[in-house]
Protein backbone atom coordinates (compact mmCIF):
# COMPACT_ATOMS: atom_id res chain seq x y z
CA UNK A 1 0.00 0.00 0.00
CA UNK A 2 1.17 3.64 -1.04
CA UNK A 3 1.39 6.28 1.50
CA UNK A 4 -0.22 8.73 -0.99
CA UNK A 5 -1.07 8.42 -4.53
CA UNK A 6 -1.66 11.84 -6.87
CA UNK A 7 -3.98 11.70 -8.92
CA UNK A 8 -2.97 14.34 -11.62
CA UNK A 9 0.40 15.46 -12.95
CA UNK A 10 -0.05 19.09 -13.75
CA UNK A 11 1.68 22.07 -11.32
CA UNK A 12 -0.62 20.51 -8.42
CA UNK A 13 -0.23 17.15 -8.84
CA UNK A 14 3.90 17.51 -9.77
CA UNK A 15 4.14 19.97 -6.37
CA UNK A 16 2.54 17.54 -4.18
CA UNK A 17 4.39 14.63 -5.69
CA UNK A 18 7.56 16.71 -4.73
CA UNK A 19 6.82 17.57 -1.37
CA UNK A 20 5.73 14.26 -0.69
CA UNK A 21 8.93 12.54 -2.19
CA UNK A 22 11.13 14.89 0.51
CA UNK A 23 8.88 13.87 3.39
CA UNK A 24 9.86 10.25 3.33
CA UNK A 25 6.15 8.93 1.86
CA UNK A 26 5.94 6.39 -0.80
CA UNK A 27 4.19 7.85 -3.76
CA UNK A 28 2.73 7.15 -7.04
CA UNK A 29 1.06 9.91 -9.61
CA UNK A 30 -1.52 8.43 -11.91
CA UNK A 31 -1.78 10.98 -15.21
CA UNK A 32 -4.09 10.19 -18.50
CA UNK A 33 -2.39 12.40 -20.48
CA UNK A 34 0.93 11.07 -22.24
CA UNK A 35 2.92 14.25 -21.43
CA UNK A 36 2.80 16.22 -17.64
CA UNK A 37 2.13 19.77 -16.97
CA UNK A 38 -1.62 19.82 -17.40
CA UNK A 39 -3.39 23.39 -19.04
CA UNK A 40 0.04 25.09 -18.57
CA UNK A 41 1.28 23.27 -21.67
CA UNK A 42 -0.78 24.91 -23.13
CA UNK A 43 0.20 28.62 -23.36
CA UNK A 44 3.05 29.97 -25.04
CA UNK A 45 4.33 32.34 -22.15
CA UNK A 46 3.72 32.99 -18.19
CA UNK A 47 4.91 35.56 -17.24
CA UNK A 48 3.74 35.89 -13.81
CA UNK A 49 5.67 32.56 -12.20
CA UNK A 50 8.12 33.62 -10.10
CA UNK A 51 11.49 33.68 -10.92
CA UNK A 52 11.34 32.85 -14.79
CA UNK A 53 9.36 35.95 -16.36
CA UNK A 54 8.29 34.74 -20.08
CA UNK A 55 8.60 31.34 -19.86
CA UNK A 56 7.08 28.85 -22.53
CA UNK A 57 3.83 27.37 -20.83
CA UNK A 58 5.26 24.08 -22.33
CA UNK A 59 9.41 24.68 -21.05
CA UNK A 60 7.39 25.15 -17.68
CA UNK A 61 5.34 22.05 -17.60
CA UNK A 62 8.83 19.79 -18.74
CA UNK A 63 10.88 21.57 -15.59
CA UNK A 64 8.53 20.73 -13.25
CA UNK A 65 8.03 17.05 -14.67
CA UNK A 66 12.35 16.77 -14.77
CA UNK A 67 12.31 17.96 -11.19
CA UNK A 68 10.25 15.06 -10.00
CA UNK A 69 12.07 12.84 -12.36
CA UNK A 70 15.15 13.60 -10.72
CA UNK A 71 13.42 12.62 -7.33
CA UNK A 72 12.89 9.55 -9.13
CA UNK A 73 9.13 9.73 -8.16
CA UNK A 74 6.95 6.66 -10.16
CA UNK A 75 4.57 7.96 -12.41
CA UNK A 76 1.44 5.42 -14.10
CA UNK A 77 -0.08 6.11 -17.12
CA UNK A 78 -3.88 5.66 -16.79
CA UNK A 79 -7.18 7.74 -16.17
CA UNK A 80 -8.22 7.20 -12.46
CA UNK A 81 -12.03 6.30 -13.15
CA UNK A 82 -13.64 5.84 -9.78
CA UNK A 83 -12.19 6.41 -5.74
CA UNK A 84 -13.22 4.05 -3.05
CA UNK A 85 -12.91 5.83 0.62
CA UNK A 86 -12.07 3.65 3.47
CA UNK A 87 -11.08 4.38 6.96
CA UNK A 88 -7.11 3.29 6.72
CA UNK A 89 -6.94 3.24 3.05
CA UNK A 90 -8.65 4.10 -0.09
CA UNK A 91 -8.96 2.50 -3.65
CA UNK A 92 -8.27 4.41 -6.77
CA UNK A 93 -9.12 2.39 -10.04
CA UNK A 94 -7.94 2.98 -13.38
CA UNK A 95 -9.59 3.16 -17.11
CA UNK A 96 -7.09 -0.15 -17.18
CA UNK A 97 -8.92 -2.16 -14.41
CA UNK A 98 -5.40 -1.73 -12.24
CA UNK A 99 -6.26 -0.83 -8.64
CA UNK A 100 -4.23 0.70 -6.27
CA UNK A 101 -4.96 1.22 -2.29
CA UNK A 102 -3.25 4.31 -0.82
CA UNK A 103 -3.47 5.54 2.88
CA UNK A 104 -3.90 8.91 1.51
CA UNK A 105 -5.21 10.65 -2.16
CA UNK A 106 -3.89 14.29 -3.12
CA UNK A 107 -6.99 14.73 -5.98
CA UNK A 108 -4.94 17.20 -8.57
CA UNK A 109 -6.89 16.66 -11.44
CA UNK A 110 -7.04 20.28 -12.54
CA UNK A 111 -9.77 22.00 -14.83
CA UNK A 112 -10.85 21.15 -18.26
CA UNK A 113 -12.32 23.81 -21.51
CA UNK A 114 -16.02 24.38 -21.38
CA UNK A 115 -17.22 23.44 -24.96
CA UNK A 116 -19.92 25.73 -26.38
CA UNK A 117 -22.61 22.56 -26.94
CA UNK A 118 -23.53 23.97 -30.80
CA UNK A 119 -24.25 22.03 -33.84
CA UNK A 120 -20.79 21.74 -35.83
CA UNK A 121 -18.73 21.69 -32.58
CA UNK A 122 -18.09 17.41 -32.48
CA UNK A 123 -18.06 17.64 -35.78
CA UNK A 124 -15.31 19.91 -36.62
CA UNK A 125 -12.99 19.56 -33.64
CA UNK A 126 -9.41 19.23 -34.93
CA UNK A 127 -10.77 20.55 -38.26
CA UNK A 128 -10.86 23.50 -37.57
CA UNK A 129 -12.42 23.85 -34.38
CA UNK A 130 -10.05 24.49 -31.68
CA UNK A 131 -9.90 25.27 -27.76
CA UNK A 132 -6.06 26.05 -27.76
CA UNK A 133 -4.98 29.04 -29.76
CA UNK A 134 -1.77 28.94 -29.06
CA UNK A 135 -1.27 24.89 -30.01
CA UNK A 136 -3.13 25.46 -33.27
CA UNK A 137 -3.18 28.87 -34.16
CA UNK A 138 0.08 28.44 -36.66
CA UNK A 139 -2.29 26.40 -38.71
CA UNK A 140 -4.25 29.30 -39.91
CA UNK A 141 -1.05 31.65 -41.16
CA UNK A 142 -2.75 34.25 -43.53
CA UNK A 143 -6.63 32.84 -42.72
CA UNK A 144 -9.24 34.55 -41.20
CA UNK A 145 -10.63 32.74 -38.02
CA UNK A 146 -12.51 33.48 -34.64
CA UNK A 147 -12.28 33.01 -31.15
CA UNK A 148 -15.08 33.27 -28.65
CA UNK A 149 -15.10 34.18 -25.74
CA UNK A 150 -14.88 37.50 -23.92
CA UNK A 151 -12.27 36.97 -20.20
CA UNK A 152 -8.30 37.15 -20.52
CA UNK A 153 -8.04 33.31 -22.68
CA UNK A 154 -10.60 34.30 -25.49
CA UNK A 155 -8.44 38.11 -26.15
CA UNK A 156 -5.22 36.94 -25.20
CA UNK A 157 -6.18 34.40 -28.44
CA UNK A 158 -7.30 36.85 -30.30
CA UNK A 159 -4.07 38.86 -29.77
CA UNK A 160 -2.30 36.14 -30.11
CA UNK A 161 -3.83 35.07 -33.64
CA UNK A 162 -3.96 38.63 -34.94
CA UNK A 163 -0.18 38.25 -35.09
CA UNK A 164 -0.66 35.09 -37.54
CA UNK A 165 -3.69 35.09 -39.28
CA UNK A 166 -5.20 37.76 -41.58
CA UNK A 167 -8.48 38.87 -39.87
CA UNK A 168 -9.54 37.73 -36.30
CA UNK A 169 -13.46 37.75 -35.07
CA UNK A 170 -13.89 37.88 -31.65
CA UNK A 171 -17.32 36.92 -31.04
CA UNK A 172 -18.65 38.08 -27.77
CA UNK A 173 -22.20 37.42 -26.41
CA UNK A 174 -22.34 40.49 -24.23
CA UNK A 175 -21.15 44.39 -24.93
CA UNK A 176 -18.49 44.31 -22.38
CA UNK A 177 -15.70 42.36 -22.24
CA UNK A 178 -14.78 40.76 -19.13
CA UNK A 179 -10.96 40.25 -19.90
CA UNK A 180 -8.50 42.93 -17.96
CA UNK A 181 -7.86 45.99 -19.14
CA UNK A 182 -4.64 46.56 -20.16
CA UNK A 183 -5.78 43.37 -22.59
CA UNK A 184 -8.53 45.06 -24.00
CA UNK A 185 -6.56 48.17 -25.02
CA UNK A 186 -4.63 46.17 -27.01
CA UNK A 187 -7.49 44.17 -28.32
CA UNK A 188 -9.11 47.33 -29.30
CA UNK A 189 -5.66 49.04 -30.85
CA UNK A 190 -5.35 45.83 -33.13
CA UNK A 191 -6.56 46.39 -36.32
CA UNK A 192 -6.86 43.19 -38.00
CA UNK A 193 -9.67 42.24 -34.89
CA UNK A 194 -12.84 42.84 -35.20
CA UNK A 195 -15.34 42.59 -32.35
CA UNK A 196 -18.68 41.12 -32.84
CA UNK A 197 -20.80 41.97 -29.96
CA UNK A 198 -24.04 40.53 -28.49
CA UNK A 199 -23.63 38.04 -30.76
CA UNK A 200 -23.56 33.79 -30.33
CA UNK A 201 -22.94 31.10 -32.35
CA UNK A 202 -25.03 29.23 -33.21
CA UNK A 203 -23.92 26.65 -35.30
CA UNK A 204 -20.27 25.89 -36.74
CA UNK A 205 -20.77 25.08 -40.70
CA UNK A 206 -18.49 23.24 -43.14
CA UNK A 207 -17.86 20.62 -45.42
CA UNK A 208 -14.66 18.68 -44.74
CA UNK A 209 -13.42 21.79 -42.16
CA UNK A 210 -14.72 24.47 -40.61
CA UNK A 211 -16.21 27.31 -43.30
CA UNK A 212 -18.42 29.53 -41.56
CA UNK A 213 -20.74 30.41 -38.44
CA UNK A 214 -23.76 31.25 -38.22
CA UNK A 215 -24.16 33.67 -35.46
CA UNK A 216 -27.01 35.31 -33.87
CA UNK A 217 -27.25 38.85 -32.91
CA UNK A 218 -28.73 38.23 -28.97
CA UNK A 219 -29.92 41.89 -29.40
CA UNK A 220 -31.87 41.91 -32.64
CA UNK A 221 -32.14 38.18 -32.72
CA UNK A 222 -30.82 38.73 -36.61
CA UNK A 223 -28.68 35.91 -37.75
CA UNK A 224 -25.51 36.40 -40.17
CA UNK A 225 -22.82 34.15 -41.91
CA UNK A 226 -19.18 35.22 -40.69
CA UNK A 227 -16.51 33.13 -43.12
CA UNK A 228 -13.60 31.60 -40.99
CA UNK A 229 -11.26 28.83 -41.52
CA UNK A 230 -11.31 28.17 -37.58
CA UNK A 231 -13.46 28.64 -34.57
CA UNK A 232 -10.77 29.05 -31.37
CA UNK A 233 -13.54 28.59 -28.20
CA UNK A 234 -12.70 30.36 -25.02
CA UNK A 235 -15.63 30.44 -23.03
CA UNK A 236 -14.42 28.98 -19.95
CA UNK A 237 -13.18 25.80 -17.67
CA UNK A 238 -14.80 23.72 -15.76
CA UNK A 239 -13.15 21.70 -12.97
CA UNK A 240 -12.24 18.18 -13.89
CA UNK A 241 -14.14 16.25 -10.49
CA UNK A 242 -16.59 13.93 -12.31
CA UNK A 243 -14.48 10.74 -9.56
CA UNK A 244 -14.94 12.84 -6.57
CA UNK A 245 -18.18 14.63 -7.02
CA UNK A 246 -20.31 12.24 -4.89
CA UNK A 247 -17.61 11.33 -3.22
CA UNK A 248 -16.02 14.55 -1.06
CA UNK A 249 -18.28 18.15 -0.39
CA UNK A 250 -18.13 20.11 -3.97
CA UNK A 251 -19.72 23.40 -4.43
CA UNK A 252 -22.74 24.04 -7.25
CA UNK A 253 -19.76 24.21 -9.88
CA UNK A 254 -18.00 21.04 -9.07
CA UNK A 255 -15.64 22.27 -7.48
CA UNK A 256 -14.07 20.32 -4.43
CA UNK A 257 -14.21 22.41 -1.28
CA UNK A 258 -11.05 22.44 1.28
CA UNK A 259 -9.05 25.02 3.24
CA UNK A 260 -5.37 26.19 3.06
CA UNK A 261 -4.21 22.02 4.01
CA UNK A 262 -6.14 20.59 1.07
CA UNK A 263 -8.17 18.39 3.42
CA UNK A 264 -11.42 17.27 1.79
CA UNK A 265 -14.79 16.47 3.78
CA UNK A 266 -13.25 12.90 3.57
CA UNK A 267 -10.49 12.88 6.15
CA UNK A 268 -7.30 11.13 4.16
CA UNK A 269 -8.52 12.79 0.99
CA UNK A 270 -6.83 15.99 -0.42
CA UNK A 271 -7.22 18.64 -3.28
CA UNK A 272 -4.83 20.70 -4.49
CA UNK A 273 -4.94 23.29 -7.63
CA UNK A 274 -7.21 24.21 -9.90
CA UNK A 275 -9.86 21.40 -8.76
CA UNK A 276 -10.18 23.04 -5.37
CA UNK A 277 -12.86 25.82 -4.29
CA UNK A 278 -10.43 29.18 -4.22
CA UNK A 279 -10.10 32.51 -5.53
CA UNK A 280 -7.22 32.22 -8.04
CA UNK A 281 -6.36 29.55 -10.16
CA UNK A 282 -2.81 29.56 -11.53
CA UNK A 283 0.02 27.96 -11.55
CA UNK A 284 1.85 29.36 -8.51
CA UNK A 285 -1.44 28.81 -6.17
CA UNK A 286 -1.54 25.12 -7.49
CA UNK A 287 2.06 24.20 -6.41
CA UNK A 288 1.51 26.02 -3.38
CA UNK A 289 -1.70 23.92 -3.01
CA UNK A 290 0.13 20.65 -4.16
CA UNK A 291 2.68 21.81 -1.08
CA UNK A 292 0.03 22.18 1.24
CA UNK A 293 -1.85 18.93 0.69
CA UNK A 294 1.59 16.49 0.81
CA UNK A 295 2.25 18.15 4.23
CA UNK A 296 -0.97 17.92 5.42
CA UNK A 297 -0.96 14.26 4.00
CA UNK A 298 2.33 13.77 5.22
CA UNK A 299 0.54 14.61 8.95
CA UNK A 300 -2.35 12.55 8.38
CA UNK A 301 -0.19 9.20 7.85
CA UNK A 302 2.21 10.42 11.30
CA UNK A 303 -1.02 11.07 13.30
CA UNK A 304 -2.67 7.30 12.27
C1 LIG B 1 -4.50 28.91 -22.09
C2 LIG B 1 -4.11 29.00 -20.63
C3 LIG B 1 -3.18 29.94 -20.23
C4 LIG B 1 -2.78 30.03 -18.88
N1 LIG B 1 -1.85 30.96 -18.54
C5 LIG B 1 -1.42 31.02 -17.26
C6 LIG B 1 -0.38 31.92 -16.88
O1 LIG B 1 0.15 32.68 -17.71
N2 LIG B 1 0.03 31.92 -15.58
C7 LIG B 1 -0.51 31.10 -14.63
O2 LIG B 1 -0.07 31.13 -13.49
N3 LIG B 1 -1.50 30.25 -14.96
C8 LIG B 1 -1.97 30.18 -16.24
N4 LIG B 1 -2.97 29.32 -16.57
C9 LIG B 1 -3.63 28.54 -15.49
C10 LIG B 1 -2.78 27.34 -15.09
O3 LIG B 1 -2.44 26.61 -16.24
C11 LIG B 1 -3.55 26.50 -14.10
O4 LIG B 1 -3.93 27.27 -12.99
C12 LIG B 1 -2.71 25.33 -13.62
O5 LIG B 1 -2.27 24.53 -14.71
C13 LIG B 1 -3.51 24.46 -12.66
O6 LIG B 1 -2.73 23.35 -12.31
P1 LIG B 1 -3.39 22.00 -11.79
O7 LIG B 1 -2.26 21.07 -11.56
O8 LIG B 1 -4.33 22.29 -10.69
O9 LIG B 1 -4.32 21.46 -12.97
P2 LIG B 1 -4.04 21.13 -14.49
O10 LIG B 1 -2.98 21.98 -15.03
O11 LIG B 1 -5.39 21.18 -15.13
O12 LIG B 1 -3.52 19.62 -14.47
C14 LIG B 1 -4.36 18.57 -14.14
C15 LIG B 1 -3.74 17.26 -14.62
O13 LIG B 1 -4.51 16.17 -14.14
C16 LIG B 1 -4.70 15.21 -15.18
N5 LIG B 1 -5.94 14.49 -14.87
C17 LIG B 1 -7.19 15.00 -14.76
N6 LIG B 1 -8.08 14.03 -14.42
C18 LIG B 1 -7.36 12.89 -14.31
C19 LIG B 1 -7.73 11.55 -14.01
N7 LIG B 1 -8.99 11.21 -13.70
N8 LIG B 1 -6.77 10.60 -14.01
C20 LIG B 1 -5.47 10.93 -14.30
N9 LIG B 1 -5.07 12.20 -14.62
C21 LIG B 1 -6.00 13.16 -14.60
C22 LIG B 1 -4.80 16.08 -16.42
O14 LIG B 1 -4.52 15.31 -17.58
C23 LIG B 1 -3.74 17.15 -16.14
O15 LIG B 1 -2.47 16.74 -16.57
C24 LIG B 1 -3.37 29.18 -17.91
C25 LIG B 1 -4.32 28.24 -18.31
C26 LIG B 1 -4.69 28.14 -19.65
C27 LIG B 1 -5.70 27.10 -20.08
Amino acid sequence: MLDTLIIGSGPAGLSAAIYAKRAGLSLAVVEKNAVSGGQILNTWEVDNYPGLPGINGFDLGMKFREHADKLAIDFIEGEAVSLTPGSDAHRVKLDNGEEYEAKTVIIATGAIHAALGVPGEDTFMGKGVSYCATCDGGFFNGKETAVIGGGDVAVEDAIYLSRICSKVALIHRRDELRASNILKEELLNTPNITVYWNSIVKEIRGEAAVSSLLLENVATKETSELSTAAAFIAVGIRPDTAIVRDIVECDEGGYVIAGEDCETSVPGIYVAGDARKKRLRQVVTAAADGANAATAAADHINRH
